[in-house]
């Protein structure tokens, strides 16, 4: 990795902290070659303290370390994007990130379908669209819907055409994700549910 450590930032550049399994945001730091390197040696991640004025491995005090999975250079290799399992909450006022209340999961193109699924449930515009025409018709209709598309993918299931069960599979998440949104949810509440469950 051959990063920019410029002389006009003090050798310093930025480090994004994420969390390599729920991707959020944790923290902020700064890194100088030093710090670079004994991140990469030790597997924890070492940073430059402006505050300190020296090297800061985070954790050192509070034993929440940021266990290393990988690291990034930007595009222009002045930045650098830190891949990390924390050890136990990364702010220090004890929540998992910096940034608690704007760190919603994204689950790409999954959300931008939810978001449409949204628009079509405010908007209406039956006549047009699939999505709005099943809001009209009510939960029940919709909640049998997702069962019908679960029994497909239980057919498909069994045999053996990936083509078909992939198929079946995305009509019953679809269908699911617009109960979800008629009773007023979304993905993100189902996960949050499993994650509560997992501590
Ligand atoms: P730690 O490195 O977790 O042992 O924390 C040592 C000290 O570093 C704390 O008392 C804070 O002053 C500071 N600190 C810890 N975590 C953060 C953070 N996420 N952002 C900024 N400063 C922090
Ligand atoms: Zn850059
Ligand atoms: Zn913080
Ligand atoms: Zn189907």
């Amino acid at each position: 990795m051959n990063i920019h450590f410029d002389k006009n930032t003090d050798g310093l550049v930025p480090a994004i902290v994420q969390d390599a399994v729920t991707r959020n945001v944790l923290m902020l730091g700064y890194m100088n070659q030093e710090a670079l390197s004994k991140t990469l040696e030790t597997g924890k991640v070492t940073f430059f303290s402006r505050s300190k004025n020296r090297l800061w491995t985070k954790g050192e005090e509070s034993g929440c370390f940021l266990t290393l999975v990988a690291i990034k250079e930007d595009c222009d290799k002045d930045t650098l994007l830190v891949s990390v399992n924390p050890t136990g909450p990364t702010c220090h006022t004890g929540a998992d990130t910096c940034w608690q209340d704007v760190n919603n999961q994204s689950f790409g193109f999954v959300t931008e379908l939810e978001k449409t699924i949204k628009q079509r449930k405010e908007n209406g515009l039956s006549e047009k669209s699939y999505i709005a025409s099943l809001f009209e018709k009510g939960i029940n209709a919709i909640a049998q819907k997702v069962g019908e598309e679960a029994v497909e993918v239980i057919i498909e299931a069994k045999d053996k055409n990936d083509a078909l069960f992939l198929g079946e599979s995305a009509d019953l998440l679809f269908h699911y994700l617009i109960l979800l949104q008629a009773k007023g949810f979304t993905l993100q509440h189902v996960v949050d549910t499993l994650e509560s469950r997992a501590r």
